[in-house]
C-alpha cells in the first residue's frame, strides 16, 4: 500500500479541471491506498487578500472532495495551516534549495508575467509544495500535467537533502491520469482558477450556463458542418461523456444543422446529470460547515502526528535538536 498525497488551493471554487486532474483520480487512488488530501490555503495565500473569501474557499474545496464520497475514515483530509510544521519544513529546504531552480520554473514565470502582485510567495510556491509533500513520506503524488514541474522539483529537493544530511525522506512519484491531459477552460488555455476560464460544476444551473456560454467558439454557422476535434466544447464534453454520447455529438458536428449553442446546451444537460449527486452533497455541506470542520479537524490530528515524527527526525539531521 501507498500513501497518495495530493492538494487543491483555496485560490477559488474547485472547477472542472481539479475534479477531473486531481479528486476524482486521488479518490480512485485512494480506495486502495491510504491518502493524505489537502486544501492548500497557505498557497492560496499568494494571490488572495480578503478573510472571507479564502474561508469560503477553503470551505467550498473541502466540500468538494467530500461531495465526491471520500472516505475520511482511512484517509486524511486536512487544511494546509492547521500543520504549522510544513512552514518551517519549508524553511529548510529553502536553505537547500537552489535560486536558478526558483527562477526557471514555468507556472513562476507565468504567474509572474501575468498578475500585479509578483510576491515571494509565488516564487517559493514549489519549495512549499515539496515540504507539503514530504513532510508526509508520500509516495504517490496525483497531480495534472500543469504540476509535474514542481513535482520535478520536489523530488530534487528531497534527493539533495538526502545526500547532504542522510537518508531521510522518501521521494515522491508523480501519477497522472486522462493521458496526462490538461483540461482545457473555456478559452482553450489550461482551466485555472486564476485564469477566471474555469467551469465549476459546484455552481448553481444558472452560473454554470453562463460559464459554458462563455466557451469561445469559432464563427462557423448553425448549417455548416463542423470538426469537432476543433471545437473547446466538445474537448469538455469528450472528457465526461460515455463512448455512445461522445460519438453521437461528434456526428452531430459533422453532419451540420447543429449550432454551438446546441452543443453547449449538450454540455450543460451532461454535467447536471453526471454531476447530479456530487452537487446535491455539494450544497448539503456548505449550509452546514460544521460537518465540514469536524472533518478538516479530525484530518488535521491524523496529518499532525505524522508531521511531528518526520519534523523530529529532519531536526536531527540538520543539528537543531
Ligand atoms: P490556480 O490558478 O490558483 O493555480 P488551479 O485552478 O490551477 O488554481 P490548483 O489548486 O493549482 O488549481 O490545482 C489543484 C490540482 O488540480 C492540481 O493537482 C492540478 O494539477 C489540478 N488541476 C488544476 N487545473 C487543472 C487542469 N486544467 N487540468 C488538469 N488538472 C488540473
Ligand atoms: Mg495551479
Amino acid at each position: 500500500m501507498s500513501r497518495i498525497l495530493t492538494g487543491i488551493q483555496s485560490s477559488g471554487s474547485p472547477h472542472l479541471g481539479n475534479v477531473l486532474g486531481a479528486i476524482l483520480p486521488a479518490i480512485e487512488l485512494s480506495k486502495q491506498n491510504e491518502s493524505f488530501l489537502f486544501i492548500a490555503d497557505l498557497h492560496a495565500l499568494t494571490t488572495v487578500k480578503n478573510k472571507n473569501i479564502l474561508k469560503e474557499n477553503t470551505l467550498a474545496t473541502a466540500a468538494a472532495w467530500l461531495a465526491f464520497d471520500l472516505d475520511t475514515t482511512k484517509n486524511t483530509l486536512y487544511r494546509q495551516s492547521d500543520i504549522p510544521q510544513v512552514t518551517e519544513l519549508m524553511w529548510y529546504l529553502n536553505c537547500i534549495t537552489p535560486y536558478p531552480m526558483l527562477a526557471n520554473a514555468h507556472s513562476f514565470k507565468d504567474k509572474s508575467n501575468r498578475l500585479s502582485d509578483v510576491n515571494a510567495g509565488l516564487f517559493t510556491y514549489p519549495v512549499l509544495m515539496a515540504a507539503d509533500i514530504i513532510l508526509y513520506n508520500a509516495d504517490i503524488v496525483p497531480v495534472g500535467k500543469d504540476q509535474l514541474q514542481h513535482l520535478e522539483i520536489t523530488r530534487d529537493i528531497a534527493t539533495r537533502f538526502n545526500f547532504l544530511f542522510g537518508d531521510t525522506f522518501v521521494i515522491p512519484n508523480a501519477k497522472t491520469d486522462q493521458n496526462n491531459m490538461i483540461i482545457p477552460g473555456t478559452d482553450g488555455q489550461k482551466m485555472s482558477k486564476s485564469y477566471d476560464n474555469y467551469i465549476n460544476i459546484f455552481e448553481s444551473e444558472k452560473i454554470l450556463k453562463k460559464q459554458i456560454m462563455n466557451i469561445v467558439t469559432d464563427s462557423k454557422s448553425l448549417n455548416e458542418p463542423k470538426d469537432p476535434d476543433k471545437c473547446n466544447v466538445f474537448q469538455i464534453y469528450k472528457l465526461i461523456g460515455t463512448q455512445n454520447q461522445i460519438q453521437d455529438l461528434e456526428k452531430k458536428y459533422q453532419n451540420g444543422g447543429f449550432g454551438y449553442g446546441h452543443a453547449k446546451k449538450e454540455l450543460l444537460d451532461l454535467i447536471m446529470q453526471k454531476f447530479e449527486k456530487p452537487r446535491s452533497n455539494f450544497y448539503k455541506l456548505m449550509k452546514d460547515p460544521l460537518i465540514i470542520e469536524k472533518e478538516l479537524l479530525k484530518g488535521s490530528k491524523r496529518a499532525q502526528f505524522v508531521a511531528d515524527t518526520v519534523l523530529k527526525k529532519v531536526k536531527d539531521k540538520l543539528g537543531l535538536s
